[in-house]
């Protein structure tokens, strides 16, 4: 391995921090050779040992990797160092749709473009064999044209062969979580690729009442209304909300077994929800999107919070004597998609060992 090939966290120049996830922020950064602009993901080791249940890193990097689709951020390095792992992506310059959600009052035909999008992007991954599990706005982000790709995998879990997951810890986010996940809790958790459609269920609902279906004041007052969604779904009487809409959402927001997308996609296409005049499955993601991010520079993250400076100290591993042990859970982290960033020289292959003593959870 050339070892100036290797790319460490030095190698970037930090823009700004423009979001922090649950195992590290997320910064623009600019290559310093290349002056290439990304996206870099840090994920603190030391948290995701101290958590292992939640760090599901190899699946968010293979996805991200290896997916060659429109609707998924595209993953080009990862590479480590004692206290992190980075992940450097394409930089999504329109903001998520927590940002977009906040800025506009989001009128159906919009919902009914980013729903639509949404769709198509789960069943991209669906078809890789995998269910995202924590669908929510702000893992949706938008691109220079204000398309829409997936990101944060982290939470993704392979199917087995009847396109079912297996697993006893409630992954995902509480308002947009189904009813047969929160159930998995401690017991055993057997669920499908449904359990995203509820989510884009509580993401259309979101967009076009302004408030989560769920809404409450505590997490145990969410997961009540979760459970008890029969009679807790409501909606607001104020609001116009066409009856295409409700009807979506409510196919959506039921019980499995009944749920829209139970036999297959094109059961949610084929909804009149998403019947118009303006695009049609095959066109959408080349249709002017209802937002186009008005951008200044390749810097420009307008579309981004203020992220405020994480000042506490970091926690890391005590300084390893001889063998850090702690450190064997990440081999075979680091890839290369390319070599953009390093001209003509060949950029180093992946490190091909791969020993996983992670407590990585698996379907049977
Ligand atoms: P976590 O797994 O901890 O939720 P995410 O991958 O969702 O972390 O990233 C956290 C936030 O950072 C996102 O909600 C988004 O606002 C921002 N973000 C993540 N990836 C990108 C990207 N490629 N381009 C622009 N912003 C991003
Ligand atoms: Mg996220």
């Amino acid at each position: 391995m050339i070892n100036g090939c290797r790319l460490k966290a030095d190698d970037f120049e930090v823009v700004k921090v423009i979001g922090r996830g649950a195992f590290g922020e997320v910064q623009l950064v600019r290559h310093r050779n290349s002056r290439k602009v990304f996206a870099m993901k840090l994920l603190s080791k030391y948290e995701m040992i101290k958590r292992s249940d939640s760090a599901f890193f190899w699946e968010e990097r293979e996805i991200m990797a290896n997916a060659n689709s429109e609707w998924i951020v595209q993953l080009h390095y990862s590479f480590q160092d004692p206290r992190y792992l980075y992940m450097v992506m394409d930089y999504m310059p329109g903001g998520d749709l927590v940002n977009l959600m906040s800025n506009y009052d989001v009128p159906e035909k919009w919902a009914k473009f980013y729903c639509a999008e949404v769709v198509l992007a789960l069943d991209a991954i669906h078809s890789m064999g995998f269910v995202h599990r924590d669908v929510k706005p702000d893992n949706m982000l938008l691109d220079a044209a204000g398309h829409l790709k997936l990101a944060d995998f982290g939470t993704c879990m392979r199917m087995d062969k009847d396109g079912m997951v297996r697993s006893d810890t409630a992954v995902g986010t509480p308002d947009y979580i189904s009813p047969e996940v929160l159930k998995s809790q401690g017991g055993d958790g057997y669920y499908g690729r449904e359990c995203d459609w509820w989510s884009v269920g509580v993401f259309l609902y979101e967009m076009l009442v302004g408030d989560t279906p769920f809404y409450a004041d505590s997490l145990v007052g969410t997961y009540g209304k979760i459970m008890d969604h029969k009679n807790s779904l409501d909606f607001p009487q104020d609001l116009e909300i066409s009856s295409e809409a409700k009807s979506l959402i409510c196919a959506f927001l039921t019980d499995r077994v009944e749920r829209l997308g139970q036999h297959g996609v094109d059961e949610i296409k084929s909804h009149r929800f998403f019947k118009n005049e303006t695009w049609s499955w095959s066109t959408i993601r080349t249709t002017n999107p209802p937002v186009v991010p008005d951008l200044t520079s390749d810097v420009d993250t307008s579309n981004f919070d203020e992220i405020e400076k994480d000042e506490s100290p970091p926690e890391t591993f005590a300084v390893p004597k001889a063998f850090a042990g702690n450190h064997l859970p990440f081999i075979g982290f680091t890839y290369n998609r390319d070599n953009i960033l390093f001209g003509n020289t060949p950029a180093s292959t992946p490190v091909s060992t791969s020993i996983n003593l992670f407590k990585k959870k698996t379907t049977k």
